[in-house]
């Protein structure tokens, strides 16, 4: 037999019911993994004593026939969910020793269908960056890389990273403006972004709450619908949390896309587009075709200021959610005299630069004077971008682009690093599905020339992840991917 860590979740779980298998057999193999895969720097804490005895209750329960749905599934959680008793970090120094007395809802979602986790993953500082680097921790490791250290991408780097080396079954991710879609283009693997709404975001450390969403990041489009079966629900802990029923997403695998509308929007062959990205979505468009989907052109004439609108309102609002951490209330303090100082020593020491530059910049925008130019301004273009989206979707039922225009680049690229204004620009195909709420699902469409994965986007409509799992589902089987 391969090795355990190469299965889904989906052919774990028939294994496990069969008894083929047990909990923590699985487990140890995945620990095993993890531990000989430290390289990656993908997991900042490791909990697998605390998973072994979450898998021998999942042993139990398989024995008794009260097995739940993701019963003895090992799980890396994105280090931005607050897990009881686990230490959580955002990756910033501020908060490094934070240990949360409760359990956000979404892996609380998880634990209460039998999952188990193995540990917290490492991110981008408050999940603010596009290739992990940002981190308190260090980068991760792409293991893609080949002589060159590549990144993971970010924020949920350490995510897609432990789900492409096999560390986990699958992992939580956070997607403000590309978070889960772009480090899973970059590594290879599947992730969705749901309906802004579908997740909880109760016990999520904020960045930017208006757009913040939770989502899996795992191995293919079947183990995606059987997370986010999990960790989606209403939840009365978040304002912002949907009644909408949640429809069993697994249903959708394998269903017909003949006559399915797939929308290609002309703004996105932009000029920075790399060539074989360019390539890789005539052929993600040919696959659908092939499978009986109609394709037609759509517009989004907005999609150029998606980015300078994103960049106003997302700093706008982590400025707001950043202040809480003054070294009064939170982690780490540094004393000085009087409270002015305590809070200037406390910020300067335990913010990063780019947690300190889009704090300056949300102040600013959020100031008076500017607020009008900017904030209300770059609130007003998110309703134009919004519109977009509806008018397309009078004409089609799913948008497909490329998720990323690049592919993964070294850690240490001077061009990013030095210039922040080209690691924004990466966002460009994702930032625009948040300011509108809506899902999108990224998944491996094929290696570049120097073989590294890239990634195809698939944009729903509100709330139809169904739509996107349908489609997605018979991309990933034309494209047929091989993982790591
Ligand atoms: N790369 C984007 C940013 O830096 C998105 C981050 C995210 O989705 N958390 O803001």
């Amino acid at each position: 037999m391969s090795n355990l860590t190469d299965l889904t979740i989906s052919e774990s779980l028939a294994k496990l019911r069969k008894k083929e298998i047990s909990p923590v057999e699985l487990t140890n193999a995945y620990i095993e993994r993890m531990s000989e895969n430290n390289k990656y720097n993908a997991f900042i804490t490791q909990t697998a004593e605390q998973a072994l005895v979450q898998a021998k209750e999942s042993e139990k329960r398989y024995a008794d026939g009260t097995n739940r749905p993701l019963e003895g599934i090992a799980l890396g959680i994105k280090d931005l969910f607050c897990t009881k008793n686990v230490r959580t970090t955002a990756c910033s120094h501020i908060i490094d020793n934070f240990v949360p007395q409760y359990e956000s809802t979404v892996t609380q979602n998880l634990l209460n269908d039998g999952a188990l986790f193995l540990g917290k993953l490492n991110l981008d500082e408050f999940a603010m960056g596009g290739s992990n680097e940002t981190s308190y921790f260090g980068p991760v490791v792409n293991p893609w890389s080949k002589e060159t250290k590549l990144v993971a991408g970010g924020s949920s780097g350490g995510s897609a990273a432990a789900v492409a080396a096999k560390m986990c079954a699958a992992a939580t991710g956070t997607d403000t403006g590309g978070s889960i879609r772009q480090p899973s283009a970059f590594c290879g693997v599947t992730g969705i972004k749901p309906t802004y709404g579908r997740c909880s975001r109760y016990g999520i450390i904020a960045f930017a709450s208006s757009l913040d969403q939770a989502g899996p990041i795992c191995k293919d489009v079947t183990d995606c619908a059987l997370m986010l079966n999990s960790m989606a629900g209403y939840d009365a802990k978040d304002s912002t949390s949907s009644k909408v029923a949640v429809p069993d997403f697994t249903s959708f695998i394998g269903q017909d896309i003949k006559g399915l509308k797939v929308g290609i929007p002309e703004e996105y062959r932009s000029d920075g587009l790399n060539a074989e990205v360019s390539a890789y979505w005539d052929k993600a468009t040919e696959i659908l075709k092939a499978q009986g989907a109609e394709i037609v052109h759509i517009n989004l004439p907005h999609t150029k200021y998606a980015l300078p609108t994103y960049y106003v309102i997302a700093p706008a609002e982590a400025s707001s959610n950043l202040a809480r951490y003054d070294g009064v209330r939170y982690g780490n303090r540094v004393n000085g005299n009087g409270l002015d100082e305590l809070y200037i020593n406390t910020r300067t020491e335990g913010f990063g630069k780019e947690v300190k530059r889009r704090i300056l910049i949300g102040t600013y925008v959020l100031s008076a004077g500017y607020y009008d130019a900017y904030y209300l301004k770059a609130q007003k273009v998110r309703r134009l971008i919004k519109n977009d989206f509806d008018e397309a979707f009078s004409k089609c039922d799913v948008i497909l682009t490329p998720t990323s225009p690049i592919e993964p680049f070294a850690i240490g690229d001077k061009k990013m690093l030095e210039n922040p204004i080209n690691m924004y620009l990466n966002d460009v195909f994702t930032v625009s599905v948040n300011l509108a709420g809506l899902p999108a699902m990224s998944l491996p469409i094929g290696l570049s020339k120097n073989g590294l994965p890239l990634g195809m986007q698939l944009i729903g409509k509100s709330f139809d992840e169904a739509t996107i799992f349908k489609a997605g589902y018979k991309l990933e089987c034309g494209a047929n991917f091989v993982r790591m």
